[in-house]
């Protein structure tokens, strides 16, 4: 069969973009050096929203303001489609920051988007859990998360039923490239023609580049997080501290995360991040010291200037695109990267303007909406 197009990368932005593209007709293959959805994308909290949404320069909140507009209908047609649920679930954000009530609805109010500030009567109210309810807490009541573990599980399936190929535990090797043009991909397993090919590898994309193309500053930040096993309702809001946050399941499970590490590629977790994310949780929610810690895990996120993701055509070769760089925000920001990716390939009117996601764009600090 002839390739349009392969994707190179099955996390969530790989296999989102090659969902876009199926949709629009394209032949798709999609090649991931493992199974796919086991790196950064299965790791996540799947918090549909940034961390302090208001602290992200303007193409980060234009993406996550896309894509939330449309996470649920997605999430209902993946179920639909593939009988794999990923809980879309809106139960809200709680954001204890007493000091940015007014950065918060400042940013609300340029985007239309619903910020509450609450005093502890009404925080207790939200979140009966946490131990110290205090004046000034930020409340964001459309905040949603997706179980993202099932999220990509779902796409997969989906990709399944539509027909798209998955080479799963093949890795690519290198971009064929002739006259400037892109050839399609080696593998150790063959050579694989293609008229064009995306590179949504997350953290190893810039790698991909070498001997290619200029490769973005794309580079690994580890991230750490605890799962305690808790009866449903023992937490009922996503809640944000600091450098900490909670998910609770609807299951009744709950996460909580999450640490910043430079250490290279090397994905490993530490007894001591565990003992004190066990800790810092407890003591924010003291009903958790009965939940046992089920799981502990880490995984990489793709790192990028200010966050803002690499999308669009590598101009030194032609053919060959981006997708990649999401930093903490792949799964909020996928469903309109994935599609922004697709209309420049395609040739179609962009979902948002492409302008700052340009490889060679500047990127703007991070609060500097
Ligand atoms: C602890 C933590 C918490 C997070 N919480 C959230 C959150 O709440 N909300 C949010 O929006 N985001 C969150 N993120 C960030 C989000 O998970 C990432 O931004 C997103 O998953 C990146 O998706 P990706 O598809 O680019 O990368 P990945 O999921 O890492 O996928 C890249 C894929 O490329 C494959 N690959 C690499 N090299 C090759 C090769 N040579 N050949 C073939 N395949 C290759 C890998 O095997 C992998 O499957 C979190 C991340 C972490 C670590």
């Amino acid at each position: 069969m002839n390739i349009d197009t392969i994707i190179i990368g099955g996390g969530v932005i790989g296999m989102l973009t090659a969902r876009e593209l199926a949709l629009a007709g394209q032949r798709v293959t999609l090649f991931d050096r493992q199974g796919t959805g086991r790196e950064s994308s299965w790791a996540g909290g799947g918090i549909v929203s940034p961390l302090y949404p208001w602290r992200y320069t303007k193409p980060v909140s234009a993406l996550a303001g896309w894509s939330q507009r449309h996470y649920r209908a997605l999430c209902e047609q993946l179920r639909a489609a593939t009988g794999i649920d990923p809980e879309w679930t809106s139960n809200g954000l709680l954001i204890i920051a007493p000091d940015e009530q007014r950065d918060a609805t400042g940013w609300a109010r340029r985007r239309a988007a619903e910020v509450q500030c609450l005093d502890r009567q009404q925080l207790a109210q939200l979140e009966p859990a946490l131990a110290r309810p205090q004046d000034g807490a930020i409340w964001m009541p459309e905040v949603a998360q997706v179980r993202n573990p099932r999220l990509v599980k779902a796409l997969r399936r989906d990709l399944e039923l539509r027909g798209v190929p998955i080479h799963e535990h093949e890795a690519v090797t290198a971009i064929a490239t002739r006259h400037g043009r892109v050839q399609g991909i080696h593998t150790a397993h063959g050579n694989y023609p293609a008229r064009t090919v995306v590179i949504c590898a997350g953290a190893w994309s810039a790698a991909l580049l070498e001997g290619v193309a200029p490769a973005p500053p794309i580079t690994p930040v580890l991230g750490q997080m605890i799962l305690f096993k808790a009866p449903p309702g023992t937490i009922r809001r996503i809640t944000l501290e600091s450098d900490r946050y909670i998910i609770p399941r609807r299951d009744g499970r709950v996460l909580f995360g999450s640490t910043l590490e430079q250490c290279g590629f090397e994905k490993r977790t530490s007894d001591t991040a565990g003992r004190q994310l066990r800790e810092s949780a407890i003591q924010r929610f003291p009903r958790l010291a009965d939940c046992p810690v089920e799981h502990h895990w880490a995984g990489l996120r793709p790192a990028s200037p200010a966050g803002i993701p690499y999308i669009g055509p590598v101009s030194a070769l032609e053919g060959l695109y981006l997708n990649a760089g999401h930093f903490r925000n792949g799964v909020v920001l996928g469903p309109a990267s994935c599609r922004l990716l697709a209309d420049l390939l395609l040739a179609r009117e962009p979902v948002v303007d492409p302008t700052p996601y340009r490889i060679g764009a500047p990127r703007q600090d991070p609060g500097a909406e």
